[in-house]
């Protein structure tokens, strides 16, 4: 069966233009979109998404940036959609990330990374939820 993962485009990357850019890398890796919106979190729900991160020291900056402008969140489906949205993000640090990755192409730095996705099944499945019903939900 297919999986679902949830994708986030980061508002730096959002005012930057590349949405379009963005979701064409994951058409070409057959990550379908099922559901799409922008969303302007507040510090506050931030926090909440990012709330495993609490005692990082990233997290003040992290969640303050988060909420600095609109992100564009999406449901991506396809088999073994968690691991192939990953790799083609490429790893966190952009200098670390393979050629041809979403984060290597357009991250600016290991906080301003492009891109978030879900990082497991039950990550995908309450992150998914954080943001949408089921019927916002639109599987073939
Ligand atoms: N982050 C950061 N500094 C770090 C590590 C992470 O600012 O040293 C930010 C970055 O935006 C990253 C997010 O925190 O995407 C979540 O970190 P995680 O380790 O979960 O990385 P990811 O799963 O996004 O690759
Ligand atoms: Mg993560």
């Amino acid at each position: 069966m297919a999986e679902r993962t949830l994708s986030i485009i980061k508002p730096d990357a959002v005012a930057r233009g590349l949405i379009g850019e963005i979701l064409r890398k994951f058409e070409a890796a057959g990550l379908k979109i099922v559901a799409a919106k922008l969303v302007h979190l507040t510090p506050e729900r931030a926090r909440a998404f990012y709330a495993v991160h609490e005692q990082r020291p990233f997290f003040a900056s992290l969640t303050e940036y988060m909420s600095s402008g609109p992100i564009l969140v999406s449901v991506l489906e396809r088999k073994g959609a968690i691991m192939k949205n990953r790799e083609i993000m490429g790893a966190t640090d952009p200098a670390k990330a393979s050629p041809g990755t979403i984060r290597r192409e357009w991250g600016k730095d290991v906080e301003k990374n492009a891109v978030h996705g879900s990082d497991g099944a039950e990550t995908a499945a309450s992150e998914i939820a954080f943001f949408f019903k089921p019927n916002e939900i639109h599987s073939s």
